[in-house]
């Protein structure tokens, strides 16, 4: 679904990605794992082109979306984003966060945009709050709106990036649920994290980042149990 080959990025001298190299497949769940600064955010917000990669491919469905002529408009359509800090419009309420980018965006109609919003605010558990602000809500509710409000735009991918790490702990436990249940209805996802027990349970892949580059990746079973890189090892040592 989504190939990137070579990606680096640069912050004037500061390189950042280095040389990254991976594919995203269709209902695949990818967790990405990495001490603060390793680039992992970098890297996601490189893959929705919220920032420009320096050097390197995206391909989108075998199509270069790095190339001019290829509208990024469209194919960030494709792409859900859910963020640590929610980002919800906060003088909208909980059915109108859902509702507006597919109006604006989609050109939805109100009323298509209304069911769509209800049955994925269904699927989160938030379908009682629909008239509710978001300063009404509680962190935990505020992030499964925000996800409501991404799976509304009905992506190919839905990319987040440490969703639970904003929140008290009692709140981690219902968010991390709701994504289990995403990934257990297929949708693929690219999710980092730094809930390793998540990651273990529910990735299907685990990419382990360390100074911009790709150190490791493999199947949750191989890196938490038997990493085969020594920083891996390292850095599993303390976050454990
Ligand atoms: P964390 O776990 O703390 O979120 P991260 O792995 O997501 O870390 P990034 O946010 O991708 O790391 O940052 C990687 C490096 O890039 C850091 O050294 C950071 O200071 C730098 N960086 C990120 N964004 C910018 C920017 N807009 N301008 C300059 N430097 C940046
Ligand atoms: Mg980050």
């Amino acid at each position: 679904l989504i190939e990137v080959k070579h990606l680096s990025k640069s912050f004037g001298e500061h390189t950042v990605l280095k040389d990254i190299d991976f594919s995203v497949n269709k209902g695949e769940v990818i967790c990405i794992i990495g001490s603060s600064g390793s680039g992992k955010s970098t890297l996601l917000r490189c893959v929705n082109l919220l920032e420009k990669p320096s050097g390197g491919e995206i391909f989108y469905n075998g199509e270069n979306i790095l190339d001019d002529r290829h509208d990024i408009y469209k194919y960030r359509t494709k792409l859900g984003m859910v963020f640590q800090q929610f980002n919800l419009f906060n003088n909208y309420n909980v059915l109108d966060n859902c509702v507006i980018g597919q109006l604006k965006v989609l050109k939805r109609t109100k009323e298509e945009a209304k069911e769509v919003a209800l049955k994925y605010l269904k699927t989160v558990g938030m379908d009682q709050y629909i008239n509710a602000k978001p300063r009404q809500l509680s962190g935990g509710q505020k992030q499964r709106v925000a996800i409501a409000r991404a799976l509304s735009m009905e992506p190919d991918v839905m990319l987040f990036d440490e969703p639970t790490s904003a929140l008290d702990p009692e709140m981690v436990g219902e968010v991390l649920k709701v994504m289990k249940d995403l990934a257990g209805m297929g949708l693929t996802m690219l999710i980092v994290t730094h809930e390793m027990g998540f990651a273990k349970d529910v990735a299907d892949r685990v990419v382990f980042m360390d100074q911009g580059v790709i150190a490791e990746e493999g199947k949750p079973e191989d890196i938490f149990n038997n990493p085969a890189q020594e920083r891996t090892r390292e850095f599993l040592s303390r976050v454990l």
